[in-house]
């Protein structure tokens, strides 16, 4: 019995592979709480941000859910550019396998702001850093990063104007020459 259960701390409950050295001494779980090597983790229970190139907990809710459609995708999409915060499932119909045509369930998400995310991105870190294929998942703070009615470079120039600005600075909380 002893045996059993130590040979079973080594592989991966999912996949079956052996565990490395790293997730045998902090192994992260499944809903059982058996061990999973950190690449079905990742598969089970995150999912990727194209925006800040992370990973993020899969939404457990449709509330959690945020998306972006980008301005290039806009007449693909039948919706306007913009981040959209999903209220039900599902949020799309296609036939089964997925290929052919999608339909939207637009009465299940809500437009939280239409914009050119795109091109917002490129004003902050620079030309060419267009990151957004068409409708994307994103995780919910890029969502609310890009759903803000003031981007931060307005609140960047105002702060520069006032004298709160020196404060901030010497402790730290901005950051110049980014
Ligand atoms: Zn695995
Ligand atoms: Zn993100």
């Amino acid at each position: 019995m002893e045996q059993i259960e130590k040979i079973e701390l080594h592989v991966c409950s999912r996949c079956g592979n052996e565990l490395d050295d790293e997730e045998r001494d902090s192994p992260s779980l499944n809903k059982l709480s058996e061990p999973i090597c950190d690449d079905c983790y990742r598969e089970c229970y995150r999912e990727y941000c194209p925006i800040c190139e992370d990973y993020y907990d899969k939404p457990e809710k449709p509330t959690d859910t945020y998306f972006i459609v980008s301005k290039s995708s806009e007449q693909d999409a039948g919706i306007k550019a913009g981040v959209y915060h999903v209220l039900e499932y599902p949020v799309f119909s296609a036939a089964v396998g997925g290929l052919g045509s999608t339909y939207l369930w637009k009465e299940n998400f809500e437009l939280l702001r239409e914009c050119d995310v795109d091109s917002m991105l490129s004003k902050i870190y620079g030309k060419g850093t267009a990151k957004l294929d068409g409708t994307e998942f994103v995780c919910e703070c890029c969502a609310r990063r890009f759903s803000r009615t003031t981007n931060f470079i307005q609140i960047r120039k105002r702060w520069v104007e006032s004298a709160l600005y020196k404060n901030i600075r010497e402790r730290g909380i901005i950051q110049e020459g980014k």
